[in-house]
């Protein structure tokens, strides 16, 4: 029997007309012959009253305490579901996570499954129930009740589909399915049929607010197809599958994070261990940080910049001020006024001239870079908040995000290539039954021969970037990583870009003609570099791995020139000397995960 898994979030069980419209959605899946799973989510704003009344008993409530509070409205919701579905003359039975055998571990608030027994769920099926299954909560292995964190029971009804061999995942929601962008941000953002996990997994770490982005990370080590679509209208929704819905479209979606601000360690000393002690101390506080730059050091002294959550600032400072002191670096400064605006697309790992092309876009725009970051399926630029809305306006119209690409597949042809390919995907197999939500690692890589050109002194202001592009990219120039930030003692910034050994020379020349033309302070060419790379699946909501690289390097007297990161890669450019010792110590970090 085929079963089906579908998944109803708080606004589409917010009242008892919406419950029974649940219900019938199920007792039609059944009818048309599918076992039926059915995840739901406390009605309405029921979670957020919860936590409510929690504060104003106790403001720093205890998280087991909250997580026996909070479990509570899933729980009134599946019995609410079971009744409607009695009522309209079908059998349905309600489980909480316990009763599920779903089996998390003790991190309360943010609890991640580690199993889950299925056997109960078969029964009940079975016998030709429809299961009502209580979402984004689970027991540990004291029974303390434990929640998944907000937004959870998308991530219970992805893990249900993936581990009782579900057909599809139907995500109902009160969104009719993924967009280019959020329409409410711009309405010209295009609804789109099919996005893959990682596009999906970029876009929801930056806060694409249509899935936890947890569930995305079960989905794709299960190859689970995922089906948004909204409880109340029958269009058809997004599809989230392994494919993307264009081959050659270089970017599928773009975001605006508005509430970010940027946060500058000055002066900090060029050796290895550095970043380690700044990076370990935030993410000890469960901070996760984006767009990290490191300015190529002068004097033997670098510029440490990254962008955090405005939410996060002060918690930050505090975890950055101390770790600036022990290490002796210079001062600590901030910007709260800043915006990040990103794109994101499979498309551009094997194209040329995205990043350039987003650079001129917003030139043309008049809105300042202030930062930058690459990684191989998403460009972030940090541009002033109140450039925020121009900025994004402007990279959705240059990528053309409006208009449905020529080749763009539907799930119904992505589903018929799969079958005539008869390859179809086999995904991470590594898995433990009793690790489920464990980090999945795919790979550790070293790419060498590369080379590093740093540009200091660079004037800030609009266009400067989308020139320099121009010329290094006239020139031929195949660039991989690149980085744009601060420069600390005159509100210069300084770009950096890595590319192969061999075009260093034409990459010297070009860098002489810009420094004559725009009055860059001067330049810096480095013959001998490498990249290390860590590839795995969800690589940011698992900020260990950011961390345990630069330890593994740090112990191994490895400085880190620069850095990037996404989901899928942690990338650290090293000495290409030191290269080879890198990867070893990074194999040794990481055997346990790769296993
Ligand atoms: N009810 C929980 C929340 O509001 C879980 C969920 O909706 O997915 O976060
Ligand atoms: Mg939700």
């Amino acid at each position: 029997m085929s079963l089906i898994v579908q998944k109803f979030g708080g606004t589409s069980v917010a009242d008892a007309e919406k419950i029974r419209a649940a219900a019938r959605k199920a007792i039609r899946a059944q009818q048309q012959g599918h076992g039926v799973v059915v995840v739901v989510s406390a009605m309405g704003k029921n979670t957020d009253r919860l936590l409510e009344l929690a504060r104003d008993v106790n403001e720093k409530p205890p998280a087991r305490e909250l997580d026996m509070l909070v479990s509570t409205g899933e729980q009134v919701s599946v019995a609410l579901v079971a009744m409607a579905i009695d009522a309209l003359g079908s059998k349905a039975v309600s489980l909480t996570g316990g009763q599920m055998g779903i089996r998390t571990d003790s991190t309360y608030t943010k609890a991640r499954i580690q199993s889950i027994n299925t056997e109960r769920i078969e029964r009940w099926l079975n016998e030709g129930y429809i299961v009502i299954a209580a979402g984004f909560q689970g027991i540990d292995e004291d029974l303390n009740i434990t929640t998944l964190g907000r937004g959870g029971s998308d991530t219970t009804a992805v893990a249900l589909a993936a581990v009782l061999g579900a057909s599809a995942c139907e995500i109902y929601t009160d969104v009719d399915g993924v967009y280019t962008t959020d329409p409410r941000a711009l309405p010209e953002a295009r609804r789109v049929e099919v996005i893959s996990y990682d596009e999906m997994l970029e876009l929801a770490s930056l806060g694409a607010g249509v899935m936890h982005s947890r569930s995305i990370e079960f989905a794709k080590k299960f190859g689970v197809p995922i089906h948004v679509r909204s409880s109340f209208s029958d269009i058809e929704g997004t599809m989230i599958v392994a494919e993307p819905e264009s081959e050659t479209s270089p970017v599928s979606g773009a975001t605006l994070t508005r509430d970010e601000a940027r946060v500058t360690v000055h002066g900090v000393p060029d050796v290895p261990g550095t970043s380690l002690e700044i990076f370990s101390g935030i993410a000890a506080r469960k901070i996760s940080i984006d767009m990290i730059v490191q300015n190529v050091g002068r004097h033997g002294r670098a510029d440490i910049s990254f962008s955090v959550p405005t939410s996060e600032l002060s918690a930050t400072l505090e975890a950055v001020r101390e770790a600036a002191e022990r290490i002796g670096a210079e001062r600590v400064t901030y910007d709260q006024d800043v915006a990040k605006v990103s794109v994101v697309g499979l498309g551009m790992a094997k194209q040329t001239g995205v990043a350039h092309q987003m650079f001129r876009a917003l030139a043309d725009a008049d809105v300042n870079i202030q930062m930058i970051t690459t990684s191989e399926i998403k460009i972030s630029a940090l541009v002033a908040r109140d450039a925020a809305q121009t900025a994004l306006r402007t990279v959705h119209r240059v990528f053309n995000l409006e208009s449905t690409p020529s080749d763009a597949k539907s799930w119904e042809q992505i589903r018929a290539e799969r079958s005539e390919r008869a390859d179809v995907e086999t995904l991470v197999t590594r898995l433990r039954e009793d690790a489920l939500e464990e980090l999945t690692l795919t790979g550790i890589a070293m790419v060498d021969h590369q080379a590093l050109l740093t540009l200091r002194g660079v004037p800030d202001q609009p266009g400067i970037a989308a020139d320099i592009f121009d010329a290094i990219g006239n020139a031929g120039i195949f660039v991989d990583m690149i980085v744009q930030g601060i420069d600390a003692e005159n509100g210069r910034t300084s770009i950096s870009l890595t590319f192969p050994q061999d075009e260093l020379p034409r990459c010297l020349e070009v860098a002489a003609q810009l420094k004559q033309q725009y009055g860059l302070e001067d330049f810096h060419g480095t013959e001998e570099i490498a990249k290390l790379t860590v590839s795995g699946i969800g690589l940011r909501s698992h900020t260990s791995v950011g961390t345990g690289m630069f330890r593994a390097l740090a112990e191994a007297g490895i400085n880190v020139q620069m850095i990037n990161t996404s989901e899928l890669q942690v990338n650290a450019v090293v000495d290409g000397k030191q290269a080879q010792k890198g990867l070893v110590a990074l194999e040794a970090a990481f055997a346990e995960a790769l296993r």
